[in-house]
């Protein structure tokens, strides 16, 4: 990761969830992650933010 061009550090804000699904045979596998992006540009995988209606998270 390049270091951040506009801070001290990248300062990450959550853009959107992304879902990944593996299939595998029969099998399929799904990976929810969150994308977060920083002022200068930088893009990173993060934690999968929950925004299902009426939650406070
Ligand atoms: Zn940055």
């Amino acid at each position: 990761m390049k270091p951040c061009t506009v801070g001290k550090r990248h300062s990450w804000t959550f853009v959107r969830n992304v879902v990944t699904s593996h299939m595998n045979g029969r099998f399929g596998r799904i990976t929810k992650r969150g994308i977060y992006r920083c002022e200068c540009g930088a893009a990173k995988y993060g934690n999968h933010v929950h925004q299902a209606e009426g939650c406070a998270q």
